[in-house]
């Protein structure tokens, strides 16, 4: 072996869902939203000049940033953003776990984290989830490099609540403790109020899921001033320019309209609970969820079965491998529409097997 192929940086990367390019395929496989994002976006994307792409966006993100901390009732210089909260996980994975001490987040949640962990050389260790898929609290009070919590959890769709989750942030006042709330607008509790509390405290959010713009890729922190500064220095030191000035602009204006939001959620969670509803009268164990996703599995019928016929009939679920979550899928929540064509398949593969 030469010794520039010695020195490559072997990882393993994460895997995200498929994006199938074909048409007519129904797609509950990436957690995206069915619905449009807020009719202020649209007035944004038509005001877009073409020839403002021949300059460099605002590096600071400034519009974006100060509509968030207002939005949120926050202080200035309490936001940080990023290309998606995939970004701004990898940032602070990589501005605050830097001891030799393992971080700790649970053996199953978001399948990026151990990634990311072994990108930057952090050592890490993952205390199990218990029979039901709840994280316990008890499990991260030992010593530790930091704390990562996905709430509410991935794949699994169980939300914690916020007694527990402030459990988890007392005993760990030494590190940071990072909350990915990807998912709490469709019914999660927040760790928001403990900002105040607690300077340890990092709470990641999306515009991904509940702001329909997946593909805009927008993401933010939350934090104590001393925490976002530490990031902006980090991310200063890798690229100054993250967002485009279009995900800028996009951002602020997703933020305008409230009740379109708020509807948005609604229509989804009431489609996710007659969903719940229609797969348990099916045979299928569903685990609570406070999510835009559920996670089930069928009472005889196989996980890799159900994900290998739906594919067949067009339609994109997730699967995951692990030996604890193999027989599940992961169904996004599609339109009324796409959730009745899922059932129907559903029923037509019960039927031929
Ligand atoms: N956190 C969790 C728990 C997720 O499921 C996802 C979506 N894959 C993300 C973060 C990242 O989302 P995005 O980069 O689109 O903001």
């Amino acid at each position: 072996m030469k010794s520039w192929e010695q020195n490559i940086r072997k990882v393993e990367p994460y895997v995200p869902g498929e994006q199938p390019q074909e048409q007519n395929i129904i797609k509950l496989n990436t957690n995206e939203n069915p619905y449009p994002p807020s009719p202020g976006v649209y007035e944004v994307q038509k005001s877009i000049d073409v020839n403002r792409f021949a300059l460099y966006p605002d590096p600071s993100a400034g519009k974006l940033v100060r509509k968030l901390e207002q939005y949120y009732g926050l202080e200035e210089g309490q936001v940080f953003v990023g290309v998606g909260s995939d970004d701004v996980l990898s940032m602070a994975f990589l501005t605050f776990f830097n001891s030799d001490k393992p971080i700790l987040f649970p053996d199953i949640t978001y399948s990026f984290y151990p990634v990311w962990a072994d990108v930057y050389r952090i050592p890490y260790e993952c205390p199990p989830l218990d029979e039901n898929f709840h994280i316990r609290p008890e499990d991260y009070k030992r010593e530790n490099g930091g704390v990562v919590i996905a709430n509410p959890n991935a794949p699994t769709s169980i939300g914690m609540g916020l007694q527990e989750i402030e459990e988890i942030i007392k005993a760990n006042q030494d590190v940071i403790v990072i909350v990915d709330e990807a998912y709490v607008d469709f019914g999660g509790e927040t760790a928001l109020p403990l900002l105040e509390k607690y300077e340890n405290l990092l709470v990641i959010r999306t515009y991904s899921k509940s702001r329909s713009l997946a593909g805009m890729r927008i993401g933010f922190a939350m934090g104590n001033k001393r925490l976002i500064r530490a990031m902006m220095d980090v991310k200063e030191s890798i690229n100054s320019y993250t967002m485009t000035q279009e995900s800028i602009e996009i951002g602020a204006a997703s933020l305008e309209d409230e009740d379109y939001f708020q509807e948005n959620l609604q229509k989804v969670i009431a489609t996710r609970q007659r969903c719940k509803s229609e797969l348990e009268k099916r045979g299928f164990f569903v685990l609570d969820s406070r999510t835009n996703f559920l996670f089930a599995r069928h009472e005889t019928v196989s996980g890799e079965i159900l994900f290998e016929e739906l594919r067949k009939k067009k339609i994109y679920v997730r699967h995951f491998g692990g030996e604890r979550i193999k027989e599940y899928l992961r169904i996004t929540i599609g339109t009324d529409e796409q959730m009745n064509q899922f059932l129907c398949a559903i029923d037509e593969i019960i039927e031929s097997l």
